[in-house]
């Protein structure tokens, strides 16, 4: 089928990096912002997809359409060194933009170190850990609206938050491309400081298995816990996966990372249903441990009611 100039394919594979789940029933590859605008009119509830790495797609599939903006416009960066911005499309990917950058002589970026993302879902997400996050460098935000309108959402505009960020009155903005401010610097420091981020992702992280980091939030303690935290401190979600004895757990294909705890990783047949199953018997335990509720940071397509 093609509306006006968007192709729509069919029943096509969703690659996230659990490694399993359902297809998109509709899905499509617009190059530029007016073929977004198009995608937004078939179907305004549209599901952008990234990098894949946040995701799990249920395995009946997604009703959505689903858009993927990698080619065309969404794949290009621009470096200007004097002025310290990249701007760069939604669909590149942010390892790779890392080393674009500190090539050009910008540091920053190189904090972020170990994270698979798109821009695009890095910036929703507001992707970051240790060293900080890329809500940090984020000069402005272009996307358009459901209602299919092209907007610039500058800097001062945008709530960042952890793993979210709010971007005013757009509330389900499609980003199409950012912008980032970065220091003029010594490429050979960012470089060590970069094998120093990533040295500690994998001494903390199974970043070998097939995962899609972490399963859920690092909540906020409603009520003091003992031996856990005060009451309106942030805590690991891992350490009380871990402390709830759930290292190692697993429904069907899918294991509580031994690693980590708010890692789960998946074995071959996996299907997201094990990981769905995992994810509810884990924030089970959790809550009759500690009396604390777990929400999910993985997005989770086509579970409908
Ligand atoms: C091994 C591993 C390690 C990880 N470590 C970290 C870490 O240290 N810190 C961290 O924060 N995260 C981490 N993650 C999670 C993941 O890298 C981030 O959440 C990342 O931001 C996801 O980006 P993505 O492009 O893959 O988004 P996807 O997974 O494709 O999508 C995630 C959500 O963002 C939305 N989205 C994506 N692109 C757009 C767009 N252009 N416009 C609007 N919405 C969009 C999607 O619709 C979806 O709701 C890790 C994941 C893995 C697999």
């Amino acid at each position: 089928m093609t509306i006006p100039d968007i192709t729509i394919l069919h029943d096509q594979p969703i690659r996230t990096w659990f490694n399993c789940g359902g297809v998109a029933h509709r899905l499509a590859r617009p190059v530029n912002v007016q073929e977004v605008v198009r995608c937004v009119e078939v179907d305004a509830q549209l599901r952008v997809l990234g990098d894949g790495a946040n995701l799990l797609v249920a395995d009946g599939g997604v009703r959505e359409l689903v858009v993927v903006l990698e080619g065309g416009e969404f794949g290009r960066v621009e470096i200007d060194r004097e002025r310290g911005v990249v701007s760069a499309g939604a669909g590149v990917k942010l390892p790779g933009l890392i080393h674009e950058a500190i090539k050009a002589g910008l540091c920053g970026l190189e904090n972020l170190g170990g994270i698979p993302a798109s821009i695009g879902g890095a910036v929703v997400m507001n992707a970051g850990g240790a060293f900080g996050q890329i809500g940090d460098y984020v000069l402005a935000v272009q996307g358009v609206t459901r209602r299919g309108e092209c907007v610039v959402v500058p800097r001062e505009e945008i709530r960042f938050d952890y793993r979210h960020a709010d971007f005013g009155g757009h509330a389900g903005l499609i980003v199409t491309r950012v912008d980032l401010g970065l220091v003029k610097g010594d490429s050979a420091a960012a470089r060590a400081k970069l094998l120093e981020v990533m040295a500690y992702k994998k001494r903390t992280q199974p970043m070998a298995a097939y995962s899609a980091g972490c399963t859920f939030k690092n909540p906020v303690l409603g009520a003091d816990v003992a031996g856990v935290g005060v009451a309106g401190s942030r805590v690991s979600a891992g350490m009380l996966i871990d402390k709830a004895g759930c290292k190692g757990v697993r429904v069907g294909g899918a294991e509580v990372s031994v690693q980590h705890g708010n890692f789960f990783v998946t074995h071959p047949g996996c299907t997201a249903g094990d990981i769905l199953g995992l994810m509810g018997l884990v924030a089970r335990r959790v809550r009759e441990e500690f009396g604390v509720v777990l929400s999910a940071e993985v997005a989770v397509w086509g579970v409908y009611d």
